[in-house]
């Protein structure tokens, strides 16, 4: 089973994946969580180049090739050799992300980043969770904790509401993958909405 996270930057997605994981854990099932960008130590190396420096040293469709990259030596890695095994895989983020950012926001590249997707991924997750919010609440959480890896950190809710925006437009196009959470609760609360949103996923 390969679940993903997705959402707006401060939107909690990162906490309630690690929630799912370590419950799913406590039950006893083999969960493995991973993250993009990054998820492979390749991967990762990517992440560390994108996420620092100059956000205009390279151009929209140059940082889509990069974070494609990374997905793919993420996939090949990590995903598809857990899958096999029979693992649960929970992502942080995964091609949505990009088809918001890279495909939108940054640039208007959504059928370079479709194509890209079919040629070089070729997975989509079976189940994701949007985790929904407040880009207002959002804004103010990602504030919070501006760090060294701020590159990307979209400050100012207006991007914020667009990327929310492009989020759940796909998870309505999409309602055969998407579970739209709404993330503005107590993290256990949220938490526990996941766990029954799956369990119900699961027995259908
Ligand atoms: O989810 P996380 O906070 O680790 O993401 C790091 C940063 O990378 C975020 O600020 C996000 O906006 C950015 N990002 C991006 N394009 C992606 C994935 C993440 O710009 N495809």
């Amino acid at each position: 089973l390969f679940v993903s996270f997705e959402g707006i930057d401060g939107s909690g997605k990162s906490t309630q994946a690690l929630l799912l994981h370590d419950a799913l854990r406590a039950e006893g099932r083999d969960a493995l969580l991973t993250r993009e960008p990054g998820g492979s130590p390749g991967a990762e190396e990517i992440r560390a180049l994108v996420l620092n420096g100059d956000p205009d040293r390279w151009s929209a469709t140059t940082e889509l090739l990069l974070f494609t990259a990374a997905r793919r030596d993420h996939v090949e890695r990590v995903i598809r050799p857990a899958l096999a095994e029979g693992r649960i895989v929970i992502c942080d983020r995964f091609a949505d992300s990009t088809r918001a950012y890279q495909g939108t926001t940054r640039g208007d590249l959504r059928d370079t980043v479709d194509k890209l997707h079919d040629l070089v991924i070729g997975i989509e997750p079976d189940l994701t969770f949007l985790v929904d919010m407040d880009p207002e609440t959002s804004f103010a959480r990602a504030e919070a904790r501006i760090g060294s890896e701020s590159r990307f950190e979209s400050f100012g809710s207006g991007l914020q509401a667009r990327l929310r925006a492009i989020f759940l437009d796909m998870a309505k196009a999409h309602p055969e993958r998407f579970e739209v959470i709404d993330g503005d609760h107590p993290p256990e609360i949220v938490a526990s909405e996941i766990r029954a949103r799956l369990a119900a996923r699961l027995e259908a």
